[in-house]
């Protein structure tokens, strides 16, 4: 069998022109002789992957210089810690849940401080993002947090929450480079790379400087300071070498594609071909409420749990892999990052066709 369309939500497809390039220098990295995995993070060519990989995604993102970019390990889960360890010095922040991966983070919060949860969507199985154009903002909040992208149930912040002026946090481990930012609305930007940039193990940290401070909560760990990694520029100790140099290929891949705003009317483009068929399909529909849909992840059912599992099957058999929804939810989810080709949704569009025709009623 040779490469399937991979629908996975992370880890997740990447870009096989980038696979071949690791695979070319696997052995011998630019006349290094040795691979990037053997090599010291203290050399000179794993200096220049790591300076590279920072200002290509500079460069992508439009990231302002008082900004740093770390890259950190422990997944996008060990932000949900660090960020209330670094940042809550007030005791307070305020947590808008649209899904599991922030509530999560606001339990995990709940350690620290006083965690408050300004506004959720769980009354819906969180098919939709709340209204947050006027929440009840604590005065003394040090953050408010939101999760930008619900990789389990497909949505996205359309607009940002007015956080009144309190610094905004955000998780973007599943829209991390999916269309343009303006970072400067963010105090932090973070996500686990493994959904939409490179492979697991590498999580970025994008952060505003005035926030890099030694005052953080008592008995934090060395390991969970940002000024700790900020102040070695990500190499306190031995970062994730391979992880980052495949998001460094990555970042010059999407450089090559004409950058964000490019991939934004692709990405836009690919959705549309799947949420038009759902929306159109007597078989099939979507989860989610139309305004709030996510570009990246998209979740659909067909109202009966055992022919759901049989789409899923026969789905795989054809090439179409890991299109079975979070256990929690059930259903089905197409995950279409960045690496996803339009064929890939095309085909998979196709094979849904023939499948509902199959089983009509
Ligand atoms: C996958 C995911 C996480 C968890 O990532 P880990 O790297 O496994 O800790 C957190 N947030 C979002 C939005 C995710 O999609």
């Amino acid at each position: 069998m040779g490469r399937v369309y991979n629908f996975s939500a992370g880890p997740a497809v990447l870009p096989e022109e980038v696979l071949k390039e690791a695979a070319e220098e696997m052995l011998d990295y630019q006349g290094t002789g040795m691979s990037v995995m053997e090599m010291s993070h203290r050399s000179k060519a794993f200096e220049t992957i790591i300076q590279e990989a920072e200002s290509d995604l500079r460069e992508l993102m439009n990231i302002p210089d008082n900004y740093k970019v770390l890259f950190l390990q422990g997944g996008a889960s060990l932000q949900f810690s660090m960020i209330p360890q670094n940042l809550m010095k007030n005791g307070v922040a305020d947590y808008i849940i649209t899904g599991q991966w922030a509530k999560k983070a606001f339990k995990e919060a709940q350690k620290y401080g006083k965690a408050v949860a300004v506004a959720s969507s769980e009354d819906k199985t969180f098919s939709y993002i709340p209204d947050c154009s006027d929440l009840p903002i604590d005065d003394d909040a040090d953050y408010v947090y939101i999760c930008e992208n619900n990789t389990i149930y497909g949505t996205k912040y359309k607009t940002l929450p007015d956080t009144k002026g309190k610094t905004l946090v955000a998780d973007v481990s599943s829209c991390f480079l999916s269309e343009p930012v303006d970072v400067t609305k963010y105090g932090v930007i973070y996500g686990g790379v493994q959904k939409n940039v490179g492979p697991a193990g590498v999580v970025i940290v994008i952060i505003r400087e005035d926030l890099i401070t030694e005052d953080v909560l008592p008995g934090t760990p060395t390991m969970c300071q940002y000024k700790t990694h900020a102040d070695a520029k990500s190499l306190y100790n031995t970062p994730p070498a391979y992880g980052i140099y495949i998001c460094g290929k990555v970042f010059k891949w999407l450089k090559k594609r004409g950058g964000l705003a490019a991939m934004k009317e692709y990405n836009e483009k690919k959705a549309k071909i799947l949420y038009d068929f759902l929306d159109e399909s007597k078989l099939f529909k979507g989860t989610v409420v139309k305004e709030d849909r996510s570009l990246m992840n998209v979740p659909f059912v067909t109202g009966d749990a055992d022919l759901d599992a049989e789409f899923v099957k026969a789905a795989a058999a054809a090439g179409f892999v890991n299109l079975k929804g979070h256990r929690t939810v059930g259903g089905m989810r197409a995950s279409i990052y960045n690496a996803m080709p339009i064929e890939g949704v095309e085909k998979l569009v196709a094979f849904m066709k023939k499948f509902e025709e199959e089983h009509q009623a």
